[in-house]
């Protein structure tokens, strides 16, 4: 039986009735400025630029930050490079010391860089805590480890450092995204210039402290704040040799021709447009439960998001009523209460890519479907929506939306599921949901995803590789593949 408007309005009433549970907020200190984080200091601008950042779900303005220009991207890449002779040179156990450290200061001050990374990117409270913190300190403390045994890591090859490693991360998970590119260069024995993104760029700014806590030797890590063009002259700069972006395949397509000739070791971590594919012999609340979480996570800014439901013919209807239903429930609002689902799209930008991706949807004839919630009057907000109806020529079913939209399209046999699936310029993740262990092998072999998740979706473990095929990028990190990108192994 359908789920009406008004019954679905009905129950959004009756789970909406939760007190506030707002995050306290008194315990953090943001600096009105930063400077840039260049050889183990906080030092002015040569540009004399800065730049806000603001709070997507006020709009309000947080602090602002510093914008690198040329000779202080030049500055960082000496800098980090004058700290690779001894860094590279230190011993393997005395790195690992200081990663330990790292990932110790970041669960210390795991509360803190929580809220911080919810005020600057708008994502709800509940996800910056145990999702974002706990797995960047992950990350260190598991590179930590492999510090002193890259040898038995690569065994009968001469594992070496690369030099400075010139590092490019998005705004969607930017504490995690630090911690996925630093700690492996580390761990390796390379030193660092990483740019984050220009809209989050605070919790990189307490993670800069954070080194100088560690008392980490000046110029091992160097952080620019800045928008595209201080990325592009980190990855130009010479004194760099190993390039890491993760974004867009677009700035990645840009950065792979800079770079071509100059013998940089590059890996691209790029777009998605994964499929996440319900077989009729699966659970079915538990598939809802993992269609949410795919897609409406972090509200759809997920590059390996199951933005791309594909539903066995049998039992669309039926699973399309749970979805709604649960849909209805999700809330949507203040990103630091602590029972917010659904917090801020990231930038005006980003909210107008979605709106305009929205009505192509229906423009090209999808049936748009959008529990009732409440939008707050100040800062971007998009509603958890749903697409039936949609032709895989459509281009919601083609193109990144990065935002919590989900197109649904239907299959009859598992062979059409891996040719849909497949059917993408993209290729960094799947899902799959089935009750037969034969059918997850057999689908998982021919789906071409660097990430293909059983009976559950956007997991993610420091020791599990991740990456993408075709244009998704190439190259892995996570896992001991994370550490070979990091090494000459020649
Ligand atoms: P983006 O525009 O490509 O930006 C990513 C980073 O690159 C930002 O720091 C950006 O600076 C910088 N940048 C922009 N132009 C540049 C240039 N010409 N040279 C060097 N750096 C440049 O991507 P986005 O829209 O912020 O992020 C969303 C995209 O990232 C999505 O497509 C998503 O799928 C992808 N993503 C992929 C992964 C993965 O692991 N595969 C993870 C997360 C996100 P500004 O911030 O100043 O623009
Ligand atoms: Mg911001």
């Amino acid at each position: 039986m359908a789920i009406t408007k008004k019954q679905s309005a009905e129950l959004a009433k009756q789970v909406f009735q939760y007190a506030p549970a707002p995050e306290a907020i008194d315990h953090i200190r943001i600096q009105p400025r930063y400077g840039l984080f260049i050889g183990g200091r906080m030092v002015d601008p040569h540009s004399k630029k800065h730049f806000p950042t603001i709070n997507p779900a006020t709009e309000k303005k947080l602090a602002e930050v510093s914008e690198a220009d040329e000779v202080d991207v030049d500055r960082a890449v000496k800098a980090a490079a004058r700290a690779f002779d001894s860094w590279s040179r230190l011993s393997p156990s005395r790195r690992a010391r200081y990663l330990f450290r790292i990932s110790r200061l970041i669960q210390e001050r795991a509360r803190e860089l929580a809220v911080v990374e919810t005020m600057d990117g708008g994502k709800p409270i509940k996800e910056s805590r145990d999702v974002d913190i706990p797995l960047s300190a992950a990350h260190f403390f598991y590179y930590a480890g492999w510090a002193d045994k890259l040898e038995w890591a690569f065994p009968n090859r001469r594992p070496r450092p690369l030099g400075v490693a010139g590092q490019v991360i998005p705004w969607n998970f930017p504490l995690l995204m630090l911690a996925w590119k630093i700690a492996p260069a580390l761990a390796a024995g390379n030193t660092v210039v990483l740019k984050p993104a220009e809209t989050t760029p605070l919790s990189a700014m307490l993670f800069a402290e954070i080194c100088m806590q560690a008392e980490l030797p000046h110029g091992v890590i160097n952080i620019l704040t800045g928008a595209g063009k201080t990325g592009s002259l980190v990855v130009a700069h010479p004194g760099v040799k190993k390039v890491a972006f993760t974004g867009s395949t677009e700035v990645g397509k840009l950065i792979q021709r800079a770079l071509a000739g100059s013998g940089k070791k590059l890996t691209l971590e790029l777009g998605g447009k994964a499929a996440n594919i319900v077989f009729e012999d699966a659970p079915l609340d538990q598939a809802v439960e993992g269609i949410v979480n795919g897609i409406y996570f972090n509200q759809g800014h997920v590059c390996c998001a199951g933005s791309r439901l594909l539903v066995q013919e049998s039992i669309a209807q039926p699973l399309m009523e749970k979805l709604k239903r649960r849909l209805s429930t999700l809330r949507l609002g203040d990103p630091l209460d602590k029972n917010t689902d659904i917090g801020a799209i990231n930038s005006r930008a980003q909210l107008e890519k979605i709106q305009g991706l929205v009505e192509s949807g229906v423009e090209e004839g999808a049936e748009l479907y959008q529990p009732e919630c409440r939008i707050p009057e100040r800062g971007f907000w998009f509603p958890p929506t749903l697409f039936t109806n949609v032709s895989q020529s459509f281009r919601i079913a083609r193109e990144e939306i990065f935002g919590p939209v989900l197109s649904v399209l239907t299959f009859r046999t598992p062979a059409e599921a891996v040719e849909k699936a497949n059917n993408t310029p993209y290729g960094l993740s799947a899902g799959v949901w089935t009750d037969k262990g034969s059918r997850i092998l057999w689908m998982a072999e021919r789906l071409r995803a660097g990430v293909v998740w059983a009976n559950t979706f956007n997991r993610f473990d420091p020791t599990s590789p991740f990456g993408g095929y075709k244009e998704s990028g190439y190259g892995r990190e996570g896992g001991i593949h994370g550490l070979a990108a990091y090494l000459d192994l020649n």
